[in-house]
């Protein structure tokens, strides 16, 4: 059987990438934070469900010690990584003239870093099997910009352009990096956006609604399966037309 690998699984699109994986059979390391109760729930859920075997490890992916150490738990249990998704963010509203340097280091090194952290703990195994699949979530703020989220837009276009070097860098190891840009997805991230702001946003997305976490989720399950054997190094837009 193999296996995926998925950070922020805890809640949210990691959540749905975590269901979605398992429903393909894959068995499960679920990364969570400081969500240990919903992680743990979530667990048990995918055993139950989709016979497959779930670790669940905390680990804070802005941390090189940490994430070495749940990879090492990871390939201890099962031998081998075979999808990555590096899916743990957070999200920052705020001016750029008001953001810290303490904010901006938190924001890059929790959605930028930890792709550095855990894909480098993870590559040696898919390239002694001379196969994986990396999927990176970004935003379409990566790809366009946010106003009052300069900081966000900056990790994201960064998790856009480490996908494309190391696409190209690891394609001869048989190894696929993609990236998935989401658009306006209903998560606690969500959670901080008055009715009326949302209301706002909802006039500008072509597909009239918002995405759902499985949205996403779906277009993961895909790059991680033998069906997109020829994608590499792409990103792929989940946004309801917000951004074409
Ligand atoms: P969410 O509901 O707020 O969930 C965030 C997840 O990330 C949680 O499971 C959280 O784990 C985990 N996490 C945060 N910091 C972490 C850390 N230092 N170490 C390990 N895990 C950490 O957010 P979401 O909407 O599902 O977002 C998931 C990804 O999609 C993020 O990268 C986000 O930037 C991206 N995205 C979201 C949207 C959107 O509209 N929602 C749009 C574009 C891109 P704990 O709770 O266990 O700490």
């Amino acid at each position: 059987m193999k296996t995926a690998l998925i950070t922020g699984a805890s809640r949210g699109i990691g959540t749905a990438c975590a269901i979605a994986l398992a429903k393909c059979s894959y068995n499960i390391v679920l990364n969570y934070n400081n969500s240990e109760e919903k992680a743990l729930n979530l667990a048990k859920i995918l055993a139950d469900n989709y016979a497959v075997e779930v670790l669940c490890v905390k680990a804070d992916v802005s941390y090189k010690a940490q994430v070495d150490e749940m990879v090492k738990t990871a390939i201890d249990r099962f031998s081998t990584i075979d999808v990555l998704v590096n899916n743990a963010g957070v999200s920052l509203e705020k001016l750029f003239t008001d953001t810290t340097l303490d904010e901006w280091d938190k924001v890059i090194s929790t959605n930028l870093t930890s792709v550095y952290n855990v894909t480098h703990a993870v590559l040696p195994t898919m390239i002694s099997k001379h196969s994986g699949s990396v999927i990176n979530i970004s935003s379409m703020w990566g790809q366009v910009g946010a106003s009052c989220e300069v900081a966000y837009s900056a990790s994201k276009a960064g998790v856009i352009g480490l996908t494309k070097a190391l696409a190209k860098e690891v394609a001869p190891s048989n190894i696929r990096v993609n990236c998935v840009a989401p658009g306006v997805i209903m998560t606690d991230m969500m959670s901080g956006f008055s009715d009326e702001d949302l209301a706002l946003i909802k006039e500008d997305i072509p597909l009239g609604d918002f995405g759902t976490a499985k949205n996403v989720a779906d277009i993961v399950s895909f790059l991680a399966s033998d069906k997109t054997q020829y994608i590499t190094g792409q990103v792929i837009g989940v946004n309801g037309g917000m951004v074409i």
